[in-house]
């Protein structure tokens, strides 16, 4: 603990440490600096628990040999951070200042300083970027099916994307959908194999390939997505109920613009270890993981940075 904890007079919205982000990256690194006795804040974001709680099984987070859902992976993590004294807020922060310390971090209702923070807000789900994806979104629009899958039974479904959750969207939404196609810009999926396969071989699921979609037509709620075939410049009209986007994700940094370093890509640079160009403040997880991506993965960066946090903390507390 800092001596800025010790006293009676601290300040109760100071701490040791501060995480920004809730998904497996900030709950792990809250179970670890909490653990090691640093007053620790979390700020969960917008989507408290991240990117796992719109998932549906995860199969492959070791210690579950029968798989667990998304929402209780994650509430199980935020109930182990807090049992070790971590403070958890479910609020959004809209500022920075990293430039002084202690650092200065505003969310909606409050302002908070802190010795060191650690930065794991992830990534969110890309946009195709056509104008009336913003004007259909929760009108039949949706970035997550395992969220929305259930409110599509009977419909005919459009999956976008060529990758692992396009393929698994695809074949959770066959469940509801009296038919899923998938449309995707080339010709191969980068899906891993077995994904692949599974989307594939399942008949209620028909590929167009070589399309983007480049219209969303509907009065209230979308009835018609028009595809375009890049090759031929060919458009077709194709009737659906629902739109699935699963293009991608893209950091979630635009809070620590002018703050942080990041890569052209908006991802966080990392200069040693799970530091970032600003001393004392630390990344972990999807934020600045743009090539595993994994929710074992991003606990791991979570638990490395926190230990990295805490010799920080304790190195500058000696010299
Ligand atoms: P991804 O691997 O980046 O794939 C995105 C897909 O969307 C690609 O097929 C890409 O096409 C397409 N795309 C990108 N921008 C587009 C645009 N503007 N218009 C049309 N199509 C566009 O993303 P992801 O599928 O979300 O997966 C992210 C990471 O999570 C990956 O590492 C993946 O392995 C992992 N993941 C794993 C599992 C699992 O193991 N169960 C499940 C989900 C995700 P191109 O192929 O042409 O680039």
């Amino acid at each position: 603990m800092s001596d800025s904890q010790s006293g009676s007079f601290r300040d109760q919205n100071h701490y040791d440490v501060i995480i920004i982000g809730s998904g497996p990256a900030g709950y792990t690194a809250g179970i670890y600096t909490s653990r090691a006795n640093l007053s620790t804040l979390i700020i969960s974001g917008t989507l408290p628990g991240g990117q796992l709680m719109t998932t549906s099984e995860v199969e492959n987070y070791p210690g579950f040999p029968n798989g667990i859902f998304g929402p209780e992976l994650m509430m199980n993590m935020r109930q182990q951070a807090e049992r070790f004294g971590a403070v958890i807020v479910d609020d959004e922060v809209l500022k920075v200042d990293f430039k002084n310390r202690p650092f200065t971090i505003t969310t909606h209702a409050e302002t908070y300083t802190a010795e060191a923070t650690l930065v794991c807000t992830g990534a969110s789900p890309r946009k195709l970027g056509i104008p009336a994806e913003q004007q259909f979104s929760g009108r039949g629009v949706s970035y997550c099916a395992t969220c929305d899958g259930p409110f599509f039974k009977g419909e005919n479904i459009v999956v976008v994307g060529g990758g692992d959750t396009a393929m698994e969207e695809a074949t959770f939404l066959t469940k509801f959908g009296k038919s899923v196609r998938v449309v995707h810009r080339r010709d191969s999926l980068r899906a891993s194999k077995i994904l692949q396969q599974k989307a594939l071989e399942n008949p209620k699921i028909e590929f167009i390939w070589n399309n983007v979609v480049a219209d969303i037509k509907g009065n209230n709620k979308i009835s018609t997505v028009l595809v375009k075939d890049i090759n031929t410049g060919k458009e077709r009209t194709i009737e659906t109920g629902g739109l699935f986007v699963a293009i991608g994700h893209e950091p979630n940094t635009a809070v620590f613009k002018g703050q942080l370093e990041l890569d052209d890509k908006g991802y966080i640079v990392l200069k040693h270890h799970t530091k970032t160009s600003v001393e004392g403040v630390f990344a972990a997880g999807d934020v600045h993981d743009h090539r595993y991506r994994q929710a074992v993965t991003a606990a791991g960066f979570g638990c490395m940075a926190a230990i990295d946090v805490e010799k920080w903390l304790s190195e500058r507390k000696h010299s």
